[in-house]
């Protein structure tokens, strides 16, 4: 589904479009003029869904180069050993997403606790990724012709970053699981998930001037995106709680 000039959104489940496997996240593609990148990679359930979204939208998924992860959460990063595997991918993550996905650490991404509260099925496994680059707040990566600008945004749980892009003239920002449209937020029960750092995050993220709040599940904004973090951020100020998606 083309979204903006160079983004697409090609997968996403029941938090989403119904495009993908159920508990997958919303998957953008984007066209960078000499390849594909991803934005996050679904839980890898059903990889084939995903191709035939971007086939539809005609995008030839052979032209995959970069998978861009949020974060290490088995929504957004459980299909990105199959990327890798079948097109040869180059992972960019933040340093500590970097550590889980190389490790395939389940209890770091909280997997126990989310096949508990049955988010996946009870048989499905993650798969360990090799990460080709890590991102520090404030890099960027060059991937063809889009720049791609990483903000650490810790608070949902750890490692997660969001990234900023300019796409004809309109700055987009593709949120993770940071901040939701209508300024809502994501906050559970796991070891990594800080209100503190949370707090901080939403902050840096208001400071910025955002047209596309582009997040990893639920409706998205292709314009006044920056309303709907200052939203949540205004009641972080106020020291109430944003509402919870879940
Ligand atoms: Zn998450």
């Amino acid at each position: 589904m083309r979204l903006t000039e160079r983004i697409y959104l090609v997968g996403g489940g029941e938090l989403g479009f119904g495009m993908s496997s159920d508990p997958d996240c919303h998957i953008y593609a984007v066209e960078t003029g000499t390849g594909l990148a991803l934005v996050d990679a679904g839980t890898g359930l059903d990889v084939e869904l995903i191709l035939a979204n971007l086939r539809f939208d005609g995008l030839d998924p052979e032209r995959l180069r970069w998978l861009f992860l949020t974060h290490a959460h088995a929504d957004h990063a459980g299909g990105a050993a199959a990327f890798r595997k079948r097109f040869g991918v180059d992972v960019i993550a933040s340093t500590e997403a970097a550590a889980y996905l190389r490790a395939g650490d389940e209890e770091k991404i909280s997997l126990p606790v989310a096949k508990r509260g049955g988010v996946y099925p009870a048989s499905y496994s993650f798969r360990a990724c090799e990460v080709a680059h890590e991102l520090r707040d404030g890099e960027t990566y060059q991937a063809g012709e889009v720049e791609f600008r990483a903000y650490t945004t810790p608070g949902h749980c750890s490692g997660m970053l969001s990234f900023l892009i300019e796409d004809a003239g309109r700055k987009c920002l593709f949120s993770g699981d940071t901040v939701f449209h209508g300024g809502k937020i994501l906050i559970s029960n796991i070891w990594d998930c800080s209100l503190t750092e949370y707090a901080a995050s939403l902050r840096k993220l208001a400071a910025l001037d955002v047209d596309a709040l582009l997040p990893g599940h639920l409706a998205i904004a292709l314009s006044g995106g920056s309303r709907h973090i200052r939203r949540a951020n205004d009641s972080m100020e106020r020291f109430a709680l944003p509402p919870n998606i879940l």
